[in-house]
């Protein structure tokens, strides 16, 4: 019998799954714990939820039975005005995933190029496998910084069209130094500097005024962590206003959908009180990274976004991993080289951040 199986593209059947984190309802009945009483640290979503308004706007009269905006021209309106760019050089998308794909499919033919400085976001290297790319990896040093002699180097021998960096980076929270960002920027590739996080950096971090005047550079950005909209699928990018016609033409026209579109302008229409929460989150991270450096058998690294990276020393950290969760506290552990003996933590409620600080030091001494 003929298996549809069968005729899968065989790089997608050698791929490793994804590994996603399990929603809310899945994890409640798997901890037997209500969802209410879970502490959802593990994936950086922003504790506080939409705001208000968001939540108002999606009441008020909304078209759920026509297609959205395949240009999203409320969307780019707003945000043109906010970074004071021209609305013709963004894209908005169902989240800085799909631009992350997108570009890979809009650049890549199999076999082309592509930069990537692990520890990182794995988005990158999973959408480059799927489009056929080389993945050429250059190991960040053990602070996290780049090896710029590395880089420059593979550039100029192997011609990498793409190179995707986050800033901050994921998982560590590391920024981008200035100077290597000025020696990135004079490579012959497209450079693509993920800011999914920049607003806890602080807005002068952000290289979005860069991308005028120059044809390399573009930066993706998203409402999932800022805005409180991980679950509703919203982002965008900064282009250089030429690529933008043919990166219209190749993404799925409906693609941001009409609840996203309300859920962004709202957002955009409220960035004064997005930035107070943010606030709130980076005095809370600074005051977790001292609170976790008190801990003995833990590392923790100064952060720039809305997690903390932690060594664990003297015990494996699945198992303290393991011993949260069945508390209902939930964190990040990475099954990968180098980062096996780290946790990363969510800056979540001060409320959750208690929970997380008293069952560590309940963990003790070995
Ligand atoms: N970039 C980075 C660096 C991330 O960590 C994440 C989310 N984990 C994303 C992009 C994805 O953002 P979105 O939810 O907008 O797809």
């Amino acid at each position: 019998m003929i298996s549809a199986l069968d005729f899968v593209r065989p790089h997608i059947q050698a791929m490793p799954p994804y590994q996603p984190i399990l929603p809310y309802d899945v994890l409640s009945q798997e901890l037997g714990l209500p969802p209410s009483s879970l502490v959802k640290l593990d994936a950086n979503e922003n504790p506080y939820g939409p705001l208000p308004e968001v939540l108002t706007s999606l009441t008020a009269e909304v078209h759920l039975h026509i297609y959205p905006d395949p240009e999203s021209r409320q969307v780019r309106g707003l945000l043109a005005a906010y970074h004071r760019i021209a609305e013709e050089q963004i894209v908005v998308s169902a989240g800085a995933d799909e631009l992350i794909d997108l570009l890979m499919r809009v650049f890549l033919e199999p076999g082309d190029g592509l930069l990537n400085c692990p520890p990182t976001f794995g988005m990158y290297a999973f959408d480059a496998a799927l489009s056929q790319a080389v993945l050429h990896t250059i190991p960040r040093r053990s602070d996290f910084s780049l090896d710029m002699a590395a880089i420059e180097r593979t550039v100029a021998e192997v011609r990498p069209k793409l190179m995707f960096l986050a800033n901050p980076n994921n998982p560590d929270g590391s920024l981008i130094s200035p100077s290597d960002l000025d020696r990135l920027l004079e490579l012959p590739l497209v450079l693509v500097l993920d800011e999914a996080y920049i607003h806890f950096a602080g807005s002068e971090q952000s290289a979005v005024a860069r991308v005028s005047g120059r044809e390399n550079l573009i930066v993706l950005r998203t409402f999932s962590k800022w805005g409180g909209l991980a679950g509703v699928r919203v982002g965008y990018g900064v282009f250089p206003d030429k690529l933008v016609p043919t990166l219209m033409v190749a993404k799925q026209p409906y693609n941001v959908s009409v609840v996203a579109q309300r859920a962004a302008v709202a957002c955009l229409q409220n960035t004064a009180k997005l930035d107070l929460q943010r606030d709130e989150i980076i005095d809370r991270r600074e005051r977790l990274l001292s609170a976790l450096e008190s801990i003995p058998w833990l590392q923790p690294y100064p952060s720039h976004a809305n997690f903390i990276l932690c060594r664990v020393m003297d015990r494996p950290a699945p198992v303290v991993k393991e011993l949260l969760r069945r508390q209902g506290i939930l964190v990040r552990h990475f099954d990968q080289p180098g980062l096996d003996d780290h946790l990363r933590i969510s800056i979540g409620r001060q409320a959750e951040i208690d929970r997380l600080l008293a069952a560590l030091k309940g963990m003790g001494e070995v």
